[in-house]
């Protein structure tokens, strides 16, 4: 197990610089216009790929940091540079992550290539989970997914809806049910390549926030896979439902949520991290404000009422950041989460964003309200955290319960 640390060592060091440079070279300098444009931003994909940063490699080199800080730390800085742009970047990230938890060694090394292509001709990815009547509530899901056994092939029919990238992947991952009597635990993962017949994306969100990044409905109709689509194989599905069934006759179903439950656990902390890069973007564009905007003769900070507010913005912002490291460290390390410490995390980041990106605006006054100063994108963006990956809610429901042991509703 890894020693924690709160010191980056040298090695850490130079990613992070590495990607705080790409983030503030490349991306950053790019955020106004594509906030604006509600695109896509393709070139800056494809810059991030040339130098590396969009890449499944890039991914598992941080993801096996055996300190657990490699994702935090490159997330952070990524969404420094900026939200919507960082997303459209670590997006596909998201269903690569799906596979490789789910898939066989022969479906990740199918399809993973395919979710990023090339530097020359950059793909991306998209996990749909989330329906229009199936959001904070998973295992209301209802999108079906049939075996036709003549043909090995997977009939899928539903609406999948704010999917990262879906419509425009190259390879969209997608949950199904596949026995309803299951709950989540009757839910399957599949392949669904872009241009497959019955594979339509519905309508394109117009967001509040990180609006570089493509969300999109995802219309799935008599869309029929070839049975390799499955993630891990029938057999290991048949196996999994099984034993799933038995657990809910022998009244396991309470296992059942937690076993689920620790999964998100794990994830929850590179959200945090998320978090702390458009938090820690914003405090520094309003501390450097308040030193040399002058009013009443001397600079704004040199009132107690605004200097105050950037020591509770940045003393949250570290806050938020150890309970992110604390969560990962724990991932990476296999410790259990008794107290939920990775929605914790998520938690205390996400609101942390969407309070220091609104104290920022507040600092700048007039300017902080305007698009002249990035400020605002920031609280746009920063809503984003406290609802997706499970709400604030949703993170203090799992807390509560974790915590007292009790199914509170
Ligand atoms: C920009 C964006 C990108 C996204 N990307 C993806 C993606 O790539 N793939 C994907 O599958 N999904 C994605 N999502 C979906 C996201 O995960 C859901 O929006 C989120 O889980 C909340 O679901 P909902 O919007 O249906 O809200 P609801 O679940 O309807 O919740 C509405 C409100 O009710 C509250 N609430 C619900 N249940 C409870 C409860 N039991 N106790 C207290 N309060 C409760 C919630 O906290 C919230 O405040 C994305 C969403 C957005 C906005």
């Amino acid at each position: 197990m890894a020693e924690f640390t709160m010191e980056l060592n040298d090695e850490q060091k130079e990613v992070r610089d590495w990607i705080h440079g790409f983030a503030a070279d490349v991306i950053r300098p790019a955020a106004a216009e594509w906030d604006e444009r509600e695109e896509t931003p393709w070139p800056v994909i494809q810059e991030a790929a040339k130098v590396g940063i969009y890449s499944l490699d890039f991914y598992a080199q941080q993801y096996f940091d055996p300190t657990g800080l490699g994702i935090p730390m490159a997330m952070e800085e990524l969404f420094w540079g900026d939200a919507g742009i960082a997303l459209s970047i670590v997006g596909t990230g998201l269903a690569a992550v799906g596979v490789l938890a789910n898939g066989t060694e022969e479906q990740i090394g199918t399809w993973i290539p395919q979710m990023y292509g090339d530097a020359n001709d950059v793909k991306v990815a998209a996990f749909c989970s989330s329906e229009p009547d199936a959001g904070s509530d998973v295992a209301s899901m209802r999108t079906r997914a049939v075996y036709d056994e003549a043909k090995d092939e997977w009939v899928l029919n539903g609406t999948k809806t704010w999917a990262t990238n879906g419509g425009i992947a190259n390879v969209h991952v997608v949950v199904a049910v596949v026995d309803s009597e299951l709950g989540s635990k009757g839910h399957a993962s599949f392949i669904v390549p872009l241009g497959t017949p019955g594979l339509s994306q519905g309508q394109k969100f117009k967001k509040h926030g990180i609006r570089a990044s493509h969300t999109a409905e995802v219309v799935l109709e008599n869309v029929r896979v070839p049975g390799s689509c499955l993630l891990g194989g029938k057999e290991k599905l048949d196996e999994r439902l099984a034993r799933a069934r038995e657990r809910a006759k022998a009244g396991g179903g309470e296992r059942l949520k937690n076993a689920a439950m620790a999964t998100f656990e794990a994830s929850r902390p590179a959200v945090g991290a998320m978090a702390v890069g458009t938090a820690r973007a914003a405090y520094e564009v309003a501390l450097d404000y308040a030193k040399t905007r002058e009013q009443f003769g001397r600079p704004i900070i040199d009132n107690q009422g605004v200097a105050f507010q950037l020591a509770d913005m940045r003393t949250s912002i570290d806050a938020a950041r150890l309970l992110v490291w604390r969560a990962s460290w724990m991932a990476v390390s296999g410790k259990q989460f008794t107290s939920a410490e990775g929605s914790m995390s998520k938690l205390f980041a996400s609101e942390t964003a969407k309070k220091v990106t609104g104290q920022a605006i507040q600092i700048l006054g007039g300017n902080g309200y305007t698009r002249e100063y990035p400020v605002e994108r920031m609280h746009r963006d920063a809503a984003i955290y406290t609802i997706f990956e499970g709400t604030s809610e949703i993170q203090r429901l799992v807390i509560a319960r974790t915590l007292s042991g009790m199914p509170i509703r």
